[in-house]
């Protein structure tokens, strides 16, 4: 199995060193628990099997999978940079202690402000498109000014049609077609071009596109430099690194990976002769999905036409089995490892029906009071929560080899209603 699962000596389910009963029993549910050597791990292992192969080889952790401002902090210790696709995340990063160069804002239609606050905070400001890049003319002085562009590449992947961001139906990204003038277009208006980048999806496990894709993307920056003398100092294949979710997936072998991509990488870089570039991921999910658990407290167990476990969780809480059908595994945090002895529907407490984080999934025996743990919810999890059905966010602990920290306070019933303003003459009179 290749599914992030530990016991301690009680048969307990083990986050981090913790026992995920006592975690629950200490700072209440639903709560996610992240384990922080598993981020640091993951950081290392991807890094070390590129920089092994290309010296100059930078990460940025895309961080809308997870802007808990600790992991930002784990990773910045470990020398990763980020990925931000708002201003908001630009000031996660800022706030985290990152360096702002080492904060590349890869927006999607972005307005002026936005523009605004990035360059004023020192990120770096990768271009979506060529109207973007006339307003940003406007904005500040072109003359020497650093830029980069998303190039879509018109390959895709990913694990739903909704994360696949590469492609002749993505809304990402110039032209691949379009690169070449739109690069010399940049640099025609006094702007500094020194970096081309990619995304092409989210979760895929299988390689192939990928290497396809940067295949593609070293000729079109080749050919950039060959037409418009550019000299990229960076070239970004993005993230999209999957990991597996059902105990059955691969794991991405990413020594071997590395190596092939790189070598790609070489033969273009000299083919082209662009130099020696620093080449870029922007892994998010790769580097915390399976850094983080959500507990969850059994709170019904309804035999009807079907059997319903119904948690203290919702889609309010964790959304990706409801938004893109995602399989997330779920053990009893009391026996991760028993026999499972029926199949049932995991249900959330949300007030719709597509609330389920399981559907006809086998589980060993449980009852009112068990403890669940949903596996892999450490991107796009919390970052994707909401205070749907009015119910607080949840609260985040850290745990460093047994060691636990609070990271997220639970919300109470004051924080849903804090911004909002009743006009005086609706106030009850009394
Ligand atoms: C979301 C995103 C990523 C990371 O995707 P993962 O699948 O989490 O690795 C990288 N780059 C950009 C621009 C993104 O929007």
């Amino acid at each position: 199995m290749n599914l992030n699962i530990n016991t301690n000596d009680k048969g307990n389910l083990s986050i981090g060193g913790a026992d995920a009963l006592e975690l629950a029993e200490e700072y209440g549910t639903p709560l996610y628990a992240t384990d922080e050597n598993r981020i640091r791990e993951n950081f290392q292992r991807l890094n070390n099997a590129f920089i092994k192969h290309y010296e100059n080889f930078q990460i940025f952790y895309a961080c809308k999978a997870n802007t808990n401002l600790s992991i930002i902090r784990i990773l910045e210790e470990e020398g990763c940079g980020i990925d931000a696709v708002s201003p908001g995340e630009v000031y996660a990063g800022i706030m985290a202690g990152m360096d702002p160069q080492k904060i590349l804002f890869t927006g999607n239609n972005v307005k002026d402000e936005e523009m605004d606050f990035v360059i004023k905070s020192g990120a770096r400001l990768n271009v979506d498109s060529v109207s973007q890049l006339k307003r940003l003319a406007k904005i500040v002085n072109p003359e020497g000014f650093k830029i980069s562009f998303r190039v879509n590449p018109m390959v895709g992947a990913g694990h739903h049609e909704h994360t696949i961001t590469g492609g002749k139906k993505s809304k990402f990204g110039i032209m691949d077609k379009e690169a070449v003038e739109v690069y010399s277009m940049a640099k025609e208006m006094g702007f500094d071009p020194v970096g081309i980048h990619m995304h092409i999806g989210s979760g895929f496990l299988d390689i192939g596109p990928f290497k396809l894709a940067v295949n593609t993307l070293m000729d079109i920056a080749g050919e950039i430099t060959q037409k418009t003398g550019i000299k990229f100092e960076f070239i970004d294949f993005g993230g999209g690194m999957g990991i597996p979710y059902t105990p059955d997936e691969n794991i991405l072998d990413i020594e071997p990976i590395a190596e092939e991509i790189i070598k790609i990488y070489k033969s273009k870089l000299e083919e082209y002769d662009m130099g020696e570039p620093t080449m870029c991921l922007e892994p998010g999910r790769y580097l915390v999905g399976d850094s983080t658990y959500l507990l969850a407290r059994v709170n019904s167990v309804k035999e009807g036409y079907k059997k319903f476990i119904g948690v203290d969780a919702g889609f309010n809480t964790l959304i990706r089995p409801a938004m893109y059908d995602s399989y997330h595994h779920i053990v009893i945090a009391d026996k991760p490892e028993a026999k499972t002895t029926q199949t049932v529907d995991v249900a959330g407490n949300v007030c719709e029906s597509g609330d389920l984080f399981g559907r006809d999934r086998p589980l060993p025996d449980v009852k009112e009071g068990d403890l669940i743990a949903i596996l892999n919810s450490g991107a796009y999890s919390f970052s994707m929560a909401s205070r749907y059905n009015s119910r607080p966010m949840p609260a985040e602990v850290l745990v460093n080899n047994g060691e636990v920290d609070l990271i997220r306070e639970r919300e109470n019933l004051a924080d849903l209603f804090s911004n909002q303003i009743v006009p005086p003459r609706l106030l009850k009179k009394d």
